[in-house]
């Protein structure tokens, strides 16, 4: 299927996987199969597909370009990010353990409650940044170690080379959930990760306008064993859904670039601004994190939150102000968001598991997207000056 082959840039495979590789018209862009189900041409015999939800070339195409970027084995493509990190739980049994980080993904962190609640495994949520916190989980032989970083929406940096090789000698599997960066930035498998998680509703997509997710696997069994549960359990990504995505995909790299630029220049301007009482943004040199991040990465992304002086009603006024910034939960997409955790994407971790994790009520994310630099910060601007006037 694909005409762009392993040792090309992946700038190149991003753009051009799969383009004028259609065998029946030369379409450029490749067609989207938008069926259930495959014609046999006779007894037994079939061109390779036979019923969507196991396969189809388009989602296959997706999956295979991902798997490229991510420098995989392969790659199945899932209805969603939820659905993508429960395809890597499914191939754990009762009585095994899963480390996991404290301040994950709030919708992580609530399946991953879920099945422990219905003692599908074992639990145990770490600071995987806490050196001892982190040796007392590895002694009890995890079987899976599931990693985010930088996590959400904290954007603190954890060694993924030396968590994945200490996970290793205990006989875990690793798995990163790489969605706040994308492969154009980090890649995991390369750092010792078996299994790579993406929403590419986010970043891969980049466009808010698919909700989908990808499991991109080191090893070819693992892609084997994770696409036979994908068909069982019937989560795997519409055609649509797929055809879009890879559309969205094609410019993943300078898309990210230049989001990126914008990111850095809106966490110096809060850096610098007396309402704002912290910037978590690994780019900034002061960040605790920049040091990890400027050598397990290759730019700091689009992602990052701040501390706003003057607790929830402070937060309400700023987010009111705001409209080149738009009020709404999920990122990585073109448009600029901004979310306050602690009542939209962190609610359901309740206040405790929060204050635990240190996401506080007056925490402020930001998605930053390809907007003018000006306007991002004139609307920046325009918050801080609300939350300052009576
Ligand atoms: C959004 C997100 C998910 C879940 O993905 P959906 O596509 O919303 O199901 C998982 N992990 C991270 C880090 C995310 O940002």
């Amino acid at each position: 299927m694909s005409t762009v082959g392993k040792t090309k840039d992946p700038r190149t495979v991003a753009a051009a996987n799969g383009v004028a590789a259609d065998r029946a018209f030369r379409a450029v862009a490749p067609p989207l199969y938008l069926t259930s189900t495959f014609a046999f041409e006779g007894f037994e015999r079939n061109l390779g597909y036979e019923y969507t939800r196991t396969a189809n070339p388009t989602r296959d195409l997706l999956a295979e370009t991902i798997a490229k970027l991510e420098g995989g084995a392969g790659a199945v493509v899932t209805s969603s990010g939820m659905a993508a990190v429960d395809l890597v739980l499914s191939l754990l049994r009762p009585g095994d353990l899963v480390v996991a980080p404290h301040d994950c993904y709030g919708g992580t962190y609530r399946l991953l409650s879920a099945r422990r609640d219905r003692k599908q495994f074992d639990l145990a949520f770490v600071d995987q940044g806490n050196e001892p916190a982190l040796t007392t989980a590895l002694r009890r032989k995890p079987k899976l170690v599931l990693i985010e970083t930088p996590s959400n929406p904290l954007m603190r940096v954890v060694d993924i080379r030396a968590i994945a090789a200490r996970a290793r000698e205990t006989g875990a599997k690793i798995a990163v959930d790489n969605t706040f960066l994308s492969p154009a930035l980090q890649q995991p498998i390369a750092l010792g990760a078996d299994f790579v998680i993406h929403s590419t509703t986010k970043y891969l997509n980049g466009h808010s306008d698919v909700v989908g997710g990808a499991v991109i696997a080191a090893a070819s069994s693992d892609v084997e064993a994770l696409s036979a549960w994908a068909n069982i359990a019937g989560t795997t990504g519409s055609p649509f859904d797929a055809h879009l995505t890879l559309r969205g995909l094609r410019t993943l790299f300078p898309r990210i670039e230049r989001q990126q630029a914008n990111a850095m220049a809106v966490a110096q301007f809060l850096a610098r601004h007396p309402l704002v009482a912290a910037v978590h943004y690994p780019g900034l040199d002061s960040d605790p994190a920049h040091a990890i991040a400027s050598v397990q990465q290759s730019g700091f992304g689009a992602m990052l939150s701040f501390e706003l002086a003057g607790g929830t009603y402070a937060v309400r006024r700023f987010v009111e102000a705001v409209d080149v910034f738009t009020l709404a939960e999920s990122l990585g997409g073109v448009e600029s968001l901004v979310a306050h955790p602690a009542t939209m994407t962190h609610a359901g971790m309740g206040p405790e598991a929060r204050r635990a994790a240190g996401i506080s009520d007056s925490l402020i994310r930001l998605s930053v997207g390809l907007e003018a630099e000006a306007d991002l910060i004139a609307d920046l601007e325009r918050g801080l000056a609300a939350v300052r006037s009576p």
